[in-house]
């Protein structure tokens, strides 16, 4: 086949189609031609051909639907697994206001300044991955709706800027406005009005992630 010849497959398991059929015979999701997606894994960040692997080959994890698509399949029911190792990047290796607040903590205990800014910010950042690995783990699956796909340009690493994801999903206690953050350029497809599985933690439904994830 050429390399950009698609396939006619599903697109939440990507199991090549029967010939006519209109949904999967392996789990019942949509079934359309589907170009080659390269995705960023959500959970350990590796790219992996979306149109030929829902999970991801570095650590299992689903990964992110194809952009423009059709919602993956609800998430499992809670607790939910995640990918191993994930948990500890989110609270240590990647948790910005951790590592910073680590900084001004360990190196400078013997002095009483620094330890002043830097405890409240790892108290911080721990709080937070705390609550985003709840909404993953425990958290309440719900319909979502994405409203807009921007540049985010306060920030940036090696001059290349995230995007900002904003939606809309629904709660008991109404409809809420979420956002989350991606680096990789793919999700610039993204269209509003795209659905998505958003989880939130039980305790607090302001408290949010995309499921999956996307990096
Ligand atoms: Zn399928
Ligand atoms: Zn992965």
């Amino acid at each position: 086949m050429l390399p950009n010849e698609g396939a006619v497959r599903c697109e939440w398991c990507t199991t090549p189609a029967v010939a006519g059929a209109t949904s999967c015979a392996a789990c019942g999701g949509p079934v359309r031609l589907l170009e080659p997606w390269v995705l960023e894994c959500g959970w350990c960040g590796r790219s992996n051909r979306r149109d030929e692997t829902p999970s991801c080959l570095g650590c299992a994890g689903p990964l992110p639907t194809i952009p423009g698509g059709h919602p993956g399949p609800r998430p499992p029911e809670a607790p939910r697994e995640l990918p191993p190792g994930y948990p500890l990047r989110v609270l240590f290796t990647k948790n910005v206001f951790a590592i910073v607040g680590a900084a001004f903590t360990i190196p400078f205990c013997w002095t009483l300044v620094f330890p002043l800014a830097g405890i409240p910010l790892w108290v911080h950042g721990h709080r937070r991955a705390r609550r985003w690995l709840d909404a993953l783990e425990r958290g309440f699956a719900t319909g979502g709706e994405i409203v807009s796909i921007r540049q985010d340009r306060t920030q940036s690493i090696n001059r290349r800027h995230p995007w900002r994801i904003e939606f809309e999903y629904e709660t008991p206690g109404g409809r809420l406005k979420g956002h989350v953050e991606a680096w990789d350029p793919a999700h610039a497809q993204r269209v509003p009005g795209e659905h998505v599985w958003v989880v939130y933690a039980p305790g607090d439904p302001a408290v949010h992630a995309l499921w999956p994830p996307v990096h």
